[in-house]
């Protein structure tokens, strides 16, 4: 029989869970409620209850899964413990040690959840084919991965990978959720973009598509507008890409990947932003005409699960 993986993605409202053949074929997926009560004390168990079930009813043996993957939603040391998981109500606790003692000692390996989709989209996703790949995840803030030789680069604190607050703009003047001002996020997450829409209309006299939509606007509504020639909204995303294709060519040259995958809510626009950032990215990299390539991620919501199994297969 073909050895077969897990992935458990740990959310603040559901567990997504995927039985993976280790080839990375998706066999089943399906969902749990993330029960938070009590420090979240019930997560683990419901977990490996879950796994229990869905194996049993497959007629597949512990023994044959090579190992269960945890993407947890907050900082991993490298042994595997969490000193804080907001959203899900744990503190210093070893989710790795409990749901391997939970699974008879079955092998388990946990990643911060940013981290592992970054590894699932280069195991399955946008970035299949490729080794070495940062992941950019525009969603309500601005998040990310960094993946080197098929491993997660975790750093020493945590920080890896935290693309979203990498300090781009001087004259920003608001602060950012993570205490620091002119982070990526601020103008380049959904949030940020519906902001700086704001900020556009209210600094223009400019006509435009964008206006119908008031203060309500979205980075959807920005973006629709901005792919159908509004100059105001083009000017939005203009911003946008300029400090996007600032913050990649410095990650660039940090890391040198062979591939930026964009993902998240605001990557459904396609490659109308892919293209919008390339052209900043390439200004800001002049110093190579063998440049990383950009495109976009394609598992959605699934990365997580696929990039939870991924971690366990070395
Ligand atoms: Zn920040």
């Amino acid at each position: 029989m073909c050895k077969k993986c897990i992935g458990v993605d740990v959310g603040g409202t559901s567990v997504k869970l995927g039985l993976f053949e280790t080839t990375g074929k998706l066999l089943f997926k399906w969902e749990i409620p993330t029960r938070k009560e009590d420090g979240g004390k019930y997560i683990l168990e419901d977990v490996a209850v879950s796994i229990r079930e869905v194996l049993r009813e497959r007629l597949i043996h512990l023994e044959d899964v090579v190992g269960i993957g945890l993407g947890v939603p907050g900082p991993v040391m490298p042994d595997g413990s969490v000193e804080m998981c907001v959203n899900l109500g744990w503190k210093n606790v070893n989710p790795q040690q409990q749901l391997s003692s939970l699974l008879d000692g079955a092998f388990v390996k946990s990643g911060n959840d940013a981290n592992v989709a970054a590894l699932g989209e280069m195991w399955q996703g946008g970035g299949m084919g490729f080794s070495d790949i940062v992941m950019v995840t525009l969603g309500t803030g601005v998040g990310g991965g960094v993946i080197m030789d098929e491993k997660i680069i975790s750093g020493k604190h945590g920080l890896a990978g935290e693309i979203g607050h990498i300090h781009i703009r001087d004259e920003e003047t608001e602060p950012c959720n993570c205490g620091g001002v002119g982070c990526v996020e601020q103008v380049a997450s959904a949030t940020g973009i519906a902001r700086e829409a704001r900020r556009k209309m209210a600094a223009s006299a400019e006509p435009s598509a964008m206006r119908q939509f008031g203060d309500d606007i979205t980075a959807k509504d920005v973006l629709d507008a901005a792919k159908a020639g509004d100059k105001l909204a083009l000017e939005v995303m203009d911003t946008v890409g300029h400090y996007l294709g600032l913050m990649m060519a410095q990650v660039a040259m940090t890391v040198d990947p062979q591939m930026f995958v964009i993902g998240g809510g605001v990557s459904k626009a396609g490659q109308f932003l892919v293209d919008v950032v390339k052209k900043h990215y390439d200004a800001f990299t002049p110093i190579s005409t063998r440049k990383a390539v950009i495109g976009l991620a394609k598992l959605g919501n699934d990365a997580g699960i696929y990039g939870a199994a991924r971690l366990v297969l070395g």
